[in-house]
């Protein structure tokens, strides 16, 4: 259609971006830099935020007597925003009020509005705010035209459209449409218009739906055939979670038509779905952009470079989906049953969105924006549908969704992200035909979670990094903010740890004033009366000095951890010490009994088999507090599964041997996992062991566990420690009998440790770069093990542009032996030094000699 094609660009403008002067100098001078472009602007806008809202539950609630402070308030709200853009608003806008209070009225005096006064209503809000815009564009720039949408986008009725749809959620072509192009170009080189507005055959004014402005825009540039069409919003792109939910959500530099419609039409309230088709069908690129922002370059939607790589691009999810589940009644294999049940759906107007089939049973999803009367015909139609087979309905769900491309080619490597459906009930699986969407349906309260354990898993470990932008985090922070936080301490330190590698070969560098200021997080805990080092994370005798000298006590895993403390700090108070064995020989509790020191038992067997060992000691019991929160089937699966702990189905068995051997339980200890971001969970922990204390009795200390998530990457977000605090306060208001000790490892020195190694030699094979360094896996294993993502940076040339995408790998002989993949690096050479950065947990105290190779040192620097 390109001999159609204006150079026309179609500007739209949200109700956050149009209600405010600063905003509106943004949107002023990007329009002079489009024209400056040799463009012609068509602003589309919506009404000022909130109005439409307040618009509506004017119509919702018509018999309510506060109607005309609302409108009271709707005037002051343009009249304010005009006296600051310095526009004579009162004059302007007088006709439009009079019409506002006219319509009210009617509505205040017959108890009722109408679809058509309805409409009349909500239009005013777009109206009456682009009235404004365009005599500010005028003043600023010498030409903007107002131009009444209704004039241009004329809607048609659908077939079986009701009369709420025609008036309420209307539709209009998506042709190129000679009349309107020619009307804008005489109102041009600047038109100002309304989204969300439109008017009918009979020239009455109809509506879009709420968010209709994108669609409006959307119109717009078919019609007139434009070049590009923008959407400006208050986010800065379409990104791979929402980031409201998930901080470390990436942005997407650029999508498919196809992945841009799956994504907004699974969720994401970025853009309206119905804005794509119109511009796709036409080629038009759809840029989404950030007002606030205006140097990001956003989203570009577009048909270029949709290559066909297969990749999972965004997790989202929609709350609210109502499940029916039919169960067949022996009718299964008959001919048209399916016709008959989906012929009941039809009938009540219900529309269908997911479909999940078995033998016995067919199970679909009802998209709440679309069925919202289904609570008032639910009785009927269940019974109506019953029929057929037996029904059930199951509400509060929600459907959390994979999108991308040739999903159905991954799914294997998706694996490991999968496991974490062992937690949660998944009531429908479905894989979209076009093969770009695959759909779970799980509990409502458990989606929010499924969707940032499946984005860390999924987007954020994914090998095809190329294809993410920066973090929502990254993208928002000021840029001050950065400078002061965002620096690491290692760049801070950079010539201090340069030096250190001038005399030395690979080495572990941690940096005591970053250990102390780890510690100071958790001492700050107020609900917390005793921190504990778990010192498996790292057991560098400069560490644990650091700990013991700021109080900190030490949780051991072996009687050689025991040990060390006692030989490092030999006047050490042995109860300050938790010793936490598991499948240990009875040797080592022996030890610690003797020792003095507090003794964890996990497991009942020590109680079954050596009770004299144990008779009338006080003793610590390590409780399994399953995963999931409290349901018997899942405390089982968390016994049967993990290794760890006391299932609390043996709890009673617990209480007998307890009392027959006169142990006296002093605390109760729970570590779920690590790595935990979810600020909740050691109050969980916390109600669970309570539950248990309340049985055993005489219980004073609650071990709640460490695994306190860190920021392993540029690309994760953090744990709101201020958040842990603040629910482990309450539990201990409501429970003030407890002191409560946690026992952090990795939070506490993972950050502080670097590993630094030289590079070796370079390699290029193809597309795959390789830069070799002098220490591996033998080193560092966590990346082969777990697949850990950590920061990697040429700390020799820190401030060289990064221009390639490589592969680190060390000298080991085993093709697992790469310390990160697909990182934007800059040309290294050989003998520069890389960092890789939080690599202070885990890193040496896993090292070995692989290969009869030393791992590299350690070093302390302050
Ligand atoms: N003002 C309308 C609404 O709030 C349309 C829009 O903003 O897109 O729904
Ligand atoms: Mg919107």
């Amino acid at each position: 259609m390109s001999s159609e094609r204006s150079n026309w660009i179609v500007l739209k403008f949200g109700g956050s971006s149009v209600s405010s002067p600063e905003n509106w100098q943004k949107i002023a001078s990007e329009v002079q830099k489009r024209q400056n472009e040799g463009y012609k602007v068509c602003l589309v806008h919506s009404a000022l935020s909130g109005i439409s809202n307040t618009l509506e539950e004017i119509v919702e609630h018509p018999s309510d007597n506060n109607l005309f402070p609302k409108v009271e308030r709707i005037k002051e709200q343009h009249l304010e925003l005009g006296q600051k853009l310095g526009v004579a608003a009162k004059e302007l806008l007088a006709e439009d009020f009079e019409e506002l209070e006219h319509i009210v009225k009617g509505i205040e005096l017959i108890g009722e509005a109408s679809y058509r006064v309805q409409a009349r209503l909500l239009a005013m809000g777009e109206l009456m705010a682009t009235k404004l815009g365009a005599a500010y564009l005028n003043q600023k720039l010498d030409t903007a035209e107002w131009v009444d949408a209704r004039n241009h986008i004329k809607t048609v009725v659908r077939k079986n459209a009701t009369e709420r749809s025609r008036i309420i959620s209307a539709v209009s072509t998506t042709d190129y449409d000679a009349t309107v192009a020619d009307a804008l170009d005489k109102a041009g080189p600047v038109v100002v218009t309304q989204g969300f507005i439109g008017s009918d055959s009979e020239d009455k004014t109809v509506i879009l739906g709420r968010g209709g402005s994108d669609v409006s825009a959307a119109y717009f540039a078919a019609k007139i055939g434009a070049e590009r069409l923008e959407i400006w919003t208050d986010v800065p792109g379409m990104f791979s979670a929402n980031p409201h939910a998930v901080p470390s959500a990436r942005l997407l530099n650029h999508l498919s038509y196809e992945e841009a419609q799956e994504i907004a039409t699974n969720g994401a309230h970025v853009l309206h779905p119905r804005s794509i088709m119109p511009a796709r069908k036409h080629g038009i690129p759809i840029h989404v952009r950030c007002t606030l922002k205006p140097e990001l370059t956003g989203t570009v939607i577009s048909s270029e470079g949709s290559d066909d790589e297969a990749i999972v691009k965004a997790i989202a999810v929609r709350d609210d989906v109502i499940l029916v589940s039919m169960e067949s009644l022996g009718m299964w294999q008959e001919v048209g049953f399916l016709a008959d049940a989906f012929e009941v759906f039809k009938h009540y107007g219900l529309s269908i969105d997911l479909v999940s089939t078995s033998q016995s049973n067919v199970t679909v999803s009802l998209d709440p924006g679309l069925n919202e009367h289904f609570q008032d015909i639910r009785e009927e139609f269940v019974e109506d549908l019953g029929n057929f087979c037996k029904v059930e309905v199951i509400e509060s769900v929600s459907a959390v969704s994979l999108l991308g491309r040739r999903i159905r080619t991954i799914l294997h490597q998706l694996g490991s992200a999968f496991e974490v459906f062992q937690e949660h009930q998944v009531y429908l699986v479905s894989q979209a035909a076009n093969d770009l969407n695959f759909t779970f349906v799980v509990e409502g309260e458990q989606a929010d979670r499924l969707v940032r354990q499946l984005h860390e898993q999924v987007i954020l470990q994914s090998g095809k990094q190329h294809s993410f932008g920066p973090t929502w985090s990254q993208l928002m922070k000021e840029e001050d903010e950065v400078e002061e936080n965002g620096e690491p301490w290692w760049g801070k330190k950079r010539e201090q740890l340069l030096k250190v590698m001038k005399d030395n070969g690979s080495s572990y560098v941690y940096d005591i004033d970053t250990v102390k200021r780890y510690a100071g997080l958790i001492q700050n805990l107020d609900a917390v009366s005793f921190g504990l080092y778990a010192m498996k994370a790292n057991a560098n005798d400069d560490i644990l000095k650091t700990f013991e000298s700021l109080g900190f006590g030490f949780e051991c895993v072996s009687i050689g951890e025991v040990r060390k403390i006692f030989d490092l700090f030999p006047d050490m108070d042995p109860k300050k010490i938790l010793f936490t064995p598991n499948f240990a020989p009875r040797s080592e509790y022996e030890e610690g009994l003797k020792l003095g020191v507090n003794v964890t038992l996990d497991n009942i067997y020590p109680l079954q088999k050596w009770p004299k060992l144990f008779k009338g000691e006080e003793l610590f019991l390590r409780i399994d507090p399953g995963h999931g929160g409290g349901h018997h089937e899942h405390v089982k699966t968390g016994g049967v599964q993990s290794k760890f702990g006391i299932p609390r189905f043996e709890l009673d068995e617990l209480k007998e041997l307890v009392k027959d051997h006169e142990i006296s339980v002093k605390g109760l200890h729970a570590h779920i996992g690590s790595g935990i971001k979810d600020p909740q969970s050691w109050k969980d922990t916390a109600v669970i062991l309570h539950n248990v204390a309340e049985q055993l009795g005489g219980v004073e200390i609650l071990d709640l566990g460490g695994g306190f998530g860190i920021q392993e990457n540029e690309t994760q977000a953090n744990l709101d420690i201020g958040e842990v605090d603040k629910s482990l306060q309450k539990f201990k208001e409501a429970h003030p009998q407890y002191d409560l000790w946690v026992e952090p490892g990795r939070f506490l020195v993972a950050t502080a440790g670097v590993l630094l190694s030289k590079v070796t030699q370079l390699k290029g094979k193809g597309e795959m770069q390789y830069v070799g360094i002098e220490t591996g896996m033998n080193s560092f294993i966590r990346p082969a093990l777990y697949g850990a993502r950590h920061t990697i940076v040429n700390l020799s040339k820190l401030d060289h542009p990064s221009n390639q995408t490589v592969n680190i790998v060390g000298p080991i002989c085993e093709s697992g032996d790469k310390l990160g993949i697909d990182r934007l690096f800059p040309n290294s050479e050989e003998g520069d030094v890389i960092l890789i950065a939080n690599a202070g947990a885990y890193g040496k105290v896993m090292s070995s000699n692989y290969n009869l190779r030393q791992p590299a040192d350690e070093k302390v620097i302050r």
